[in-house]
């Protein structure tokens, strides 16, 4: 069955601070085919590199207070959209992303605090029946 991962950990610089984050396990299974990357800020437009972005009450802002939901929201679904075209069941998605991260997001302030939580795409995911882990999951 297909993957869905998150671009950055297939070594794709797509991470806010213009780098990647490469994990040696999701690039051997994109690799063989059996996983596909995706960056949902990318695709909802943001640029790379990018100020860092962090949710409060469901909402996403950028650190210097720009709201952003709109193109979290944008590229989750775009993301999601691919997911389901590939037929995808799980993913494997970057840990603590503001998007991507399952189980536990920063808190808001951007003081490095975590709270229980899913990233957007992560929500997203979960919603349309993926299974979701982290790369710290493997
Ligand atoms: Fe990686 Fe997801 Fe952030 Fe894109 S949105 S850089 S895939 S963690």
């Amino acid at each position: 069955m297909m993957i869905i991962v998150s671009a950055c950990l297939a070594g794709v610089h797509c991470r806010y601070d213009g780098n990647a984050k490469p994990c040696e396990a999701v690039i051997r299974l994109v690799a063989e085919g059996k996983a596909i990357p995706v960056c949902p800020e990318q695709l909802g437009g943001l640029t790379t590199p990018r100020q860092s972005s962090e949710i409060v009450n469901g909402r996403v802002w950028m650190r210097d207070g720009t709201d952003v939901t709109g193109a979290f929201t944008r590229g989750a679904q775009e993301a999601i959209n691919l997911a389901r075209l590939a037929g995808a069941t799980s993913a494997i998605l970057k840990a603590r992303s503001p998007s991507c991260g399952v189980g536990r997001v920063y808190d808001g302030t951007f003081t490095g605090r975590l709270i229980p939580g899913d990233g957007i795409f992560a929500a997203l995911c979960r919603e349309n029946g993926l299974s979701v882990k982290t790369e710290e999951d493997l």
